[in-house]
């Protein structure tokens, strides 16, 4: 007879993980009773151990949705919290703390909790049932039990109470019936008193006419009747605990009952109350059957008719999808890999170089207005040979021979090796993060993370000795330049280009400049700016405004900008003239390096160039093209935990709502199955094909 509700607890348990399933919810046994009726006592008379919070402040704040599983080939018992991941429980007094705790969680203001807690209780000794104990009715409010808590508590147990549940009401037999909270509340989901079962508690309390009187009243007929219990032993009694910590005696129970003929004839004994209710169950998940079958039916037609047409049938898993994910990354990189090779990592490298070379240059030589621009003292400006005269220099002027000796020690000297391997770390983990929003990983937080991650680590792991390396072989340049006429005539074409580009950059600032405050504007300030540089360069003293003051009708603010105004005009004219410079006759020879040092330092950041792009090659990207590649099989893979991956796929939205149709159509399809195998065995036992 107990096969249906235990299959029907596995189907229970399939359909409450099929999402928004509230339709699909089979029967349960829920009980209610006031604050203190007993009902604790009841739930724990039939489970056989203490495991319920207790404590005067202690109200039930979440339903517990106790599931009950007979294991009659087992003598171990233990419980279960399905959503908590704490695995067996063998120590009861651990199920009662967490039940505490789990209580303890909903907020004050909140009150109470409609989010059921689930706990899955084995054991030889419990029948199978479920049952949902539900917060007990509170009878007076006060101080620390708001109105809110008593109206909140009703609102919940009305919710449970509705059909096809059976309903477990629970009232003591020295409190009037007529004030019982849970026959009231009963009563008005079940005038006809067909599913609701009255529990008496405290039967000992009261003597056998009454109690016989109570378990027979008239005044709310139920069809399934009541019946009277002893669940807790009035302390010196008859009845007492025994000697196993938890466990609770029921011998003595019916030898109470058994002591009163008042009690022949009437249900009385815990023990019968389980009987009765397994029994009503039974038969309760043997009616819902078909209405079951047929609702989970309809909604799986549903589940499988849009899987066909938003995903056209199409099958998605959370590890097929993370799978199918990294294909795709590894692949892109792989094409990645091919285009970002040795000439790659040389233009990157180049570029920051020439940078260099140009904010050396721009120190070193073109510094005239700059410097000028930063108050710098006349004495120092007259010592300085004017830029001018660089052109027609001798080649063996010791000024500019040291000039460029020091110009070439600072480029050799910036330390290329940590520069350089610097420069590509960064933009390969750049490159990694681009490359991973251009996959399906594009909307998974945690796989840019990891990417990240593995691409920094195996980086940064060969960081110094890459770093090393280079600087190691670069080490000859930083006492000895050896060019021939290829490669100057290389350096001359390249520095052009630069200084050209340089120049267009000027002047487009200039002109936006311009554009921005009116070139009329700008060429007054320019000019009052000019004049004042030139006093100041005669030894003659100038009154600067302060900061938001003004001066001759010009602001501090428009002052700035006439001495950017200016510095640009001074650079573009010195640019023209380096330009005409390098394209001279006397540039055209390396032997004048002296009088060319935007070619000779040019010279020199390629040399540095070629070699360290040759050492980041080998010890930097093939390394990584090798290794990159298995360690995301590593974080992605073998590192995972199922719930993990599934986290991660569910982490976009699209895909989450794919995986979960799919899951959806597939537990529907599973309960399905099983409704169907327990109807087939129930027309078999009705037809008498099977012993009961
Ligand atoms: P709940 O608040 O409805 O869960 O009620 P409890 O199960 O905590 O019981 C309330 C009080 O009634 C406790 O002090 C129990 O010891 C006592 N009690 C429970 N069942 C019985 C019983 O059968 N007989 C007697 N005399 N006391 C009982």
């Amino acid at each position: 007879i107990m096969l249906l509700t235990k299959k029907m607890i596995e189907i229970r348990a399939i359909l409450s993980r099929v999402q928004e399933s509230e339709a699909l919810q089979l029967p349960s046994i829920v009980v209610i009773g006031s604050q203190s009726s007993g009902k604790s006592s009841v739930l724990e008379a039939i489970v056989g151990h203490e495991f319920l919070p207790k404590g005067s402040n202690m109200v039930t704040r979440r339903p517990i949705e106790l599931t009950l599983i007979n294991t009659p080939d087992s003598a171990s018992e233990y419980g279960e919290f399905p959503a908590l991941n704490m695995g067996k429980i063998t120590d009861f007094s651990m199920i009662q703390r967490t039940l505490t705790e789990l209580n303890l969680a909903v907020p004050e203001k909140e009150c109470i909790s409609d989010d059921p807690i689930q706990l899955h209780i084995y054991s030889p000794n419990v029948p199978d049932l479920n049952l949902t104990d539900l917060p007990g009715y509170i009878q007076v409010s006060s101080h620390d039990q708001p109105i809110a808590l008593k109206t909140k508590i009703q609102k919940l147990c009305e919710k449970y109470i509705q059909p096809p549940n059976i309903i477990l009401a629970i009232s003591a037999a020295d409190v009037d019936l007529a004030n019982s909270s849970a026959l009231r509340a009963s009563r008005r989901v079940d005038p006809q008193g067909e599913r609701t079962i009255g529990v008496i508690t405290k039967m000992d309390l009261v003597d056998p006419i009454r109690g016989y009187n109570v378990l027979n009243n008239k005044e709310y007929p139920l069809s399934m009747g009541y019946v009277g219990v002893i669940t807790r032993a009035p302390s010196g009694g008859l009845f007492r605990r025994s000697s196993r910590v938890g466990e609770l005696v029921s011998a003595n129970e019916s030898a109470f009952f058994s002591q009163a003929p008042e009690y022949n004839g009437c249900e009385v004994g815990t023990n019968l109350l389980k009987e009765k209710l397994m029994y009503t169950l039974e038969k309760t998940l043997a009616k819902s059957l078909i209405p079951t079958f047929d609702a989970v039916q309809q909604e799986l037609e549903e589940a499988t008719y849009m899987f066909k047409v938003e995903y056209n049938d199409r099958s998605l898993t959370p590890s097929t999808y993370l799978a199918s994910s990294l294909d795709a990354f590894k692949q892109a990189f792989k094409d990645f890999s091919k285009s970002f090779d040795r000439d790659e990592v040389k233009n990157l490298l180049r570029c920051e170089l020439d940078q260099r070379v140009l904010d050396l240059l721009a120190q070193r030589y073109w510094n005239k207005p700059i410097v000028e621009l930063q108050n710098m003292t006349v004495g120092d400006f007259a010592q300085d040979v004017p830029l001018s005269k660089l052109s027609t220099a001798s080649n063996d002027d010791p000024h500019w021979q040291r000039k460029l000796d020091a110009s070439t020690s600072t480029l050799t000297k910036l330390g290329i090796g940590r520069l350089s391997t610097n420069l590509v770390i960064n933009s390969l983990v750049s490159d990694m993060e681009r490359l991973t929003s251009n996959t399906s990983f594009a909307g998974h937080p945690f796989a840019y993370q990891t990417i990240h991650d593995a691409a920094s680590s195996l980086l940064n792991m060969r960081y110094y000795s890459t770093a090393e390396q280079v600087e190691n072989c670069i080490k000859p340049f930083k006492y000895e330049i050896d060019m021939d006429d290829r490669e100057w005539a290389h350096a001359r074409d390249h520095s052009y280009v630069l200084l050209k580009e340089e120049l267009r950059q000027c002047e487009q600032a200039l002109s936006s400049l311009k554009s921005n405050i009116g070139s009329r504007k700008l060429s007054q300030v320019m000019t009052f700016v000019d004049k004042t540089r030139e006093q100041r360069m005669n030894g003659n003293s100038v009154v600067t405004p302060a900061e938001g003051t003004e001066a001759y009708g010009f602001s501090a603010a428009l002052l700035q900008k006439g001495r950017e105004g200016l510095f640009l005009k001074d650079r573009t004219e010195v640019l023209k003239m380096r330009m005409a410079a390098i394209k001279s006759r006397q540039c055209k020879n390396k032997d004048n390096k002296y009088n060319c040092p935007e070619i000779f330092l040019n010279v020199v950041a390629d040399k540095m160039t070629q070699t360290a792009v040759l050492f980041l090659n080998v010890e930097l990207l093939n390394d990584f093209y090798h290794n990159f590649p298995r360690e995301l099989d590593m974080r992605f893979g073998q590192n995972l935990t199922k719930d993990q991956i599934d986290k991660f796929a569910k982490e976009d939205p699209k895909i989450k709502r794919h995986i979960e149709l799919q899951e959806r159509k597939e537990l529907l399809d599973e309960a399905l199955h099983k409704i169907k195998d327990v109807i087939a065995l129930q027309g078999a036992r009705e037809r008498g094909e099977l012993g009961q």
